[in-house]
């Protein structure tokens, strides 16, 4: 039998040297120990699904070097079915981030190197097991064609995660059950400012859904989420946790989704779990170290000051 989602996206190295300071251009400065590890929304998703009890599949490249196997190998050691994680004669996808000690701020340069590589050839080479999920979840770190290929090809829930923002064709759109941007990239999706109020945030979701996704549910940080269909608005908090480091809130909260969704759960209801998985991402340092488990999410949260009042 299938999978329970088929993750397309990307795989990256992230290489981190934590700096006292940016250098300028031209500067050079020393940094503390640098730390190599996977990332990439695609690998960090698709860890996500995993650590929730998914039976998960990567769909993506890497490339044919040392970095792409280590990526490839601790995907698989985290349960992460890798049959369609496809080495290409280019560079492993890089992201060189400094990070910036004290205030936490990083400076990132993406390579994206093999991740560009994946066409909608290589994910057709995946048609059995896209087909066969129950859920196809994507975001757009990969060429367009490719998640378009993807969601033609699905016969299962498709949620994409339109994240780096960009425009997308109308046609990838009606093709989407549920679309997960935050606020920057629901704007970008609508060539509109990016919106600050609540109803703002549901004005412009709710102007995507004739010809496009099912429901919108836009994160919104500490505010939690909002979950817009046809049928109306449902606001969604934010589980209160002291915030550590954000990174991958994101794609915990996407792999929460799934799996509420999966387990039969109404939107609103998935997209709560979607706000206890992103907690516990925030209240923990690092990216895919910080992906809860299924045993992390039925236990109470750490306590931490409330969340702010939408
Ligand atoms: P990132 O790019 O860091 O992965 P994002 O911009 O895609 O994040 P956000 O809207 O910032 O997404 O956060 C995603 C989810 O994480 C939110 O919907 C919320 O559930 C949770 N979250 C984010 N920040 C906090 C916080 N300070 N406290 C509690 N939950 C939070």
């Amino acid at each position: 039998s299938g999978v329970d989602v088929a993750v397309v996206g990307s795989v990256n190295l992230d290489l981190t040297v934590p700096v006292g300071r940016v250098p300028r251009p031209g500067e050079t400065v020393l940094g503390a120990d640098a730390r190599r590890g996977p990332g990439g929304k695609g690998a960090n998703q698709a860890v996500a699904c995993a650590r929730l009890g998914l039976r998960t599949a990567m769909i993506g490249c890497v490339g044919e070097d040392a970095d792409g196997g280590m990526l490839a190998e601790r995907l698989r050691a985290e349960g992460v079915d890798v049959r369609h994680l496809v080495p290409v004669p280019a560079p492993t996808g890089l992201a060189m981030i400094i990070l910036e000690e004290g205030d936490g701020e990083s400076t990132i340069v993406v390579s994206p190197g093999a991740n560009g590589r994946l066409d909608a050839g290589r994910v057709r080479a995946a048609e059995g097991t896209i087909t066969g999920a129950r859920a196809v979840l994507a975001q757009l770190e990969i060429p367009i064609p490719a998640v378009a290929e993807a969601v033609r090809l699905a016969t299962g829930t498709v949620v994409l995660n339109p994240a780096p923002a960009r425009p997308l064709p109308r046609e990838l759109l009606s093709r989407v059950d549920v679309l997960v941007p935050n606020r920057h990239e629901l704007a970008v999706l609508c060539q509109a400012p990016t919106p600050e109020s609540p109803d703002e945030v549901a004005d412009l979701a709710r102007s995507l859904l004739p010809g496009g996704p099912r429901a919108v549910v836009v994160t919104l940080g500490a505010d939690g989420a909002m979950v817009v269909t046809a049928d109306g608005v449902a606001r969604v908090p934010a589980v209160p946790v002291r915030a550590v480091d954000a990174t991958a809130a994101g794609d915990s909260f996407c792999a929460g989704l799934v799996a509420g969704l999966l387990a039969g759960e109404p939107l609103a209801e998935a997209a709560a779990r979607g706000c206890r998985a992103a907690a516990v991402t925030v209240s923990r340092p690092g990216a895919i170290d910080a992906l809860p488990t299924a045993a992390d999410l039925a236990a109470p949260p750490a306590p931490g000051p409330a969340a702010s009042p939408a």
